[in-house]
């Protein structure tokens, strides 16, 4: 039990490890984040029983927090790019842009939906009595 307690998640290392968003104990998703067989999430939360896709086409709205996500890397990389090189030729801007957020695809993918149940989606809060064992 009290190796238990140490383990309850406030809600940063709740994101970072895509836990519930009601009992930050259950996985949202299947896999970990770069598994080569692709990134499922859970219908419902293995620990509270929470359905992770609230109403039909849910998700959808995590393509908002993805761009923004993009978009911020993009812009960081392109001023990071032009820094550290200095250079004006636009292949090298689209290798390494589209390289980059290439790899970070799944990040994106994973965290735009982490965050969409976490912080945007209203009446989804953080239930800390559902933070305990099943068999308690
Ligand atoms: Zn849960």
């Amino acid at each position: 039990m009290e190796k238990i307690k140490k383990k309850k998640l406030t809600m940063w290392p709740a994101i970072v490890h895509a836990k519930c968003p009601k009992c930050r104990v259950g996985d949202i998703y299947t896999k970990p984040i770069y598994s080569l067989i692709g990134q499922k999430i859970h219908d419902h939360c293995p620990h509270c029983g929470l359905t992770y896709e609230r109403e039909p086409g849910y998700f959808y709205a995590a393509m908002y927090v993805s761009y923004a996500f993009i978009v911020a890397e993009l812009v960081t990389l392109a001023v990071a790019t032009s820094i550290l090189t200095g250079s004006d030729n636009p292949w090298l801007y689209i290798i390494i842009l589209l390289g980059v957020v290439g790899l970070l695809a799944p990040f994106n993918l994973r965290y735009s939906k982490v965050i969409l149940l976490h912080w945007l989606t209203p009446g989804l809060h953080y239930h800390p009595e559902l933070n305990k064992p099943l068999h308690d």
